[in-house]
């Protein structure tokens, strides 16, 4: 450890709502906290991703902070499903209502993180070459912040423009009477696709795996709505915190298969009416049984050919892999943007992308001349942000190949041989990313906030995961994920879309309700499942 160097009770790393609401609780137990942001302001995801039509797909009365009673009052969100340039503005308020800025170090990398067993402190280190001494590391690194450039031939060769939707230039891009392509059709391309094809002279869209979209139906908040669920804002909350997602929208407990076709085709159709992630909820069995999935997929799939008029360009975008088992998209417009006449959709599975060259994308059939590429390519989701810090615990024992044949958490907040690291809602093994994140991110970080309360009062120094209570956590985590449909198809959650990363379903899926009674259980019994200390190791 470096002389001198400065001295925290904690270092936060991130400025998303998960570090903002951690700073923020720490300071509540006079802890002494720097965070430190790479990016130039708060807000995490939403700082960054600043593309065309970027916003929520939870809806904004539920994708909000539930600590602050007079924050969750004061605030008025503009539309159902808020813009990012508004839920930025929200971020900041936050950070600005609760004083946090003074501690938080933006435009700064942590580069890495080393556990000094004999002080049991971490040693963090910075791109600039600064280091810090902490207690505890507290990673709000993100679920979906390790952007994802795949090395596509010919990548960096393109003489026009190449934007990622997760960089977005912050003063906006103008694409009139451009050739644009954009690679990808996640929920980032399904959102900025209508607008960018708006704009652009030509768009063409790269489509590796077609996607199931709903509509979000988005609008202006509703304000009597909003009057009512302000009216009993903790109620709401708190029975929404009963579902399995931690999502309004009527649970249907009713399978699917037992339903007649006439009765499924109702329901789905008002759910598809009413827009939104619920349409997963529409009956019970939709991601468990094929059989039961396949009627919801072959609804969407009637939508999409009933919305496109182009039968051959309708039939490139039917979806094959089970609905929900990649992130569904909620658009606004999207199918109906591949019936513009400026609007080529490429079927890379006929036609696989062979390479970037510098005048465009060039795939098995042709040239397309481009002087825009946007990549809508994804992250390195939940471990990326993580990896990509040297972060080294006992022993020397670095994080990166300790998950070498896949990540190991307990509760996906600790892992075995970090001692004093916490992960908030990113980490492998956390319902975060298969729920409604804000809440989520409050229960780890309340979780964290009052273990170590309860280690300061006993003067504890430092707490590790057992290894014995992270196998059976991994354990758990798999069993509930394996009559799923989840694990079988490509996607983020299993890692597919990052080549050589391990195959694994990351996330818990055992339902948010579930999770939360086993971290209150895990609590009362004095932290089962961590091992607490009064001395370093
Ligand atoms: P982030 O917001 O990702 O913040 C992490 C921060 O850590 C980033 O600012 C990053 O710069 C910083 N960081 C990472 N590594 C380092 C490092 N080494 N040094 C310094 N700083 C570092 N979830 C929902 O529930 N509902 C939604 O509607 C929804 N919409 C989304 C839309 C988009 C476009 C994306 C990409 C994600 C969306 N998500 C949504 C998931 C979203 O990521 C979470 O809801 C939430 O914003 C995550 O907050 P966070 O603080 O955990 O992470
Ligand atoms: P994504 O869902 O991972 O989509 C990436 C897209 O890029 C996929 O279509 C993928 O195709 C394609 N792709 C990647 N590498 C490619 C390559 N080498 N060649 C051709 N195509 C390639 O990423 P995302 O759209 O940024 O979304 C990530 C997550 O962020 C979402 O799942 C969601 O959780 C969150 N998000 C939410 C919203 C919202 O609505 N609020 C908006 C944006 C993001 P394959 O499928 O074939 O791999």
């Amino acid at each position: 450890m470096a002389n001198g160097q400065e001295q925290f009770d904690a270092v936060i790393v991130g400025a998303g709502f998960a570090g903002l609401y951690m700073l923020h609780r720490l300071r509540g137990l006079g802890l002494l906290a720097r965070l430190f942001e790479a990016g130039g302001g708060a807000g995490g995801t939403w700082y960054w991703n600043r593309y065309p039509g970027a916003r929520c797909d939870v809806e904004s009365m539920q994708y909000s902070y539930q600590f602050s009673d007079e924050l969750a009052q004061e605030w008025s969100w503009s539309e159902r499903y808020a813009p990012q340039a508004e839920i930025l503005r929200y971020a900041n308020h936050v950070a600005d209502r609760f004083d946090l800025k003074r501690d938080i170090q933006f435009n700064t990398t942590v580069i890495s993180a080393h556990f000094d067993t004999q002080s049991g402190r971490w040693d963090v280190e910075t791109a600039d070459g600064e280091h810090v001494s902490a207690r505890f590391l507290i990673m709000a690194t993100g679920c979906l912040s390790a952007v994802n450039l795949p090395a596509i031939e010919g990548r960096d060769s393109f003489a026009g423009a190449t934007y990622h939707t997760a960089r977005w230039p912050h003063d906006g891009v103008d694409f009139t009477g451009l050739r644009v392509g954009i690679i990808g059709t996640g929920s980032s391309a399904v959102q900025s696709i209508p607008l960018i094809a708006r704009e652009a002279k030509h768009l063409y869209v790269f489509q590796r795996t077609p996607t199931y979209s709903v509509p979000a139906h988005n609008g202006p908040l509703d304000r009597e709505e909003e009057r009512r669920i302000k009216a009993d804002y903790r109620g709401f909350r708190a029975r929404i915190a009963e579902t399995a997602f931690d999502v309004d929208g009527e649970i249907n407990d009713k399978p699917a298969l037992g339903t007649s076709e006439d009765e499924r085709d109702a329901a789905y159709e008002k759910r598809w009416r009413k827009g939104g992630l619920p349409f997963l909820l529409a009956f019970s069995d939709l991601v468990f049984d094929l059989r039961a999935n396949e009627t919801a997929q072959e609804f969407v799939r009637q939508k999409i050919r009933a919305i496109v008029k182009d039968p051959a360009v309708a039939e490139a975008l039917l979806p094959e892999h089970a609905v929900g088992t990649k992130r569904l998209c909620v658009d606004i417009g999207y199918y109906e943007t591949f019936n513009r006449p400026n609007v080529t959709l490429v079927n890379l599975k006929k036609t696989p992308l062979a390479a970037i060259v510098p005048t465009g994308i060039r795939t098995t059939e042709r040239l397309y001349e481009l002087d825009a590429i946007v990549f809508a390519t994804g992250f390195d989701a939940m471990t990326g942000a993580l990896n990509r810090i040297d972060i080294r615990g006992l022993n020397g024992l670095a994080l990166k190949d300790a998950w070498s044949a896949g990540p190991k958490t307990y509760l996906g907040i600790a892992t075995a041989g970090f001692p004093n690291l916490f992960m908030i809602a990113a980490g492998p093994g956390s319902p975060g990313v298969l729920s409604n994140m804000i809440p989520s991110i409050e229960q780890h970080v309340n979780f964290i906030a009052d273990v170590i309360e309860h280690m300061g009062k006993r003067q504890l120094a430092v707490i590790e995961a057992t290894k014995v209570a992270q196998e059976a956590w991994v354990q758990h985590v798999n069993e509930v994920a394996a009559p799923t449909l989840f694990p079988s198809t490509n996607s983020w959650y299993v890692g597919a879309n990052i080549p050589g990363k391990p195959r694994i379903f990351m996330p818990y899926i055992g339902g948010y309700p579930v999770y939360v009674q086993k971290c209150k259980d895990i609590a009362a019994n004095g932290y089962e499942g961590f091992s607490l200390s009064s001395r370093s190791i």
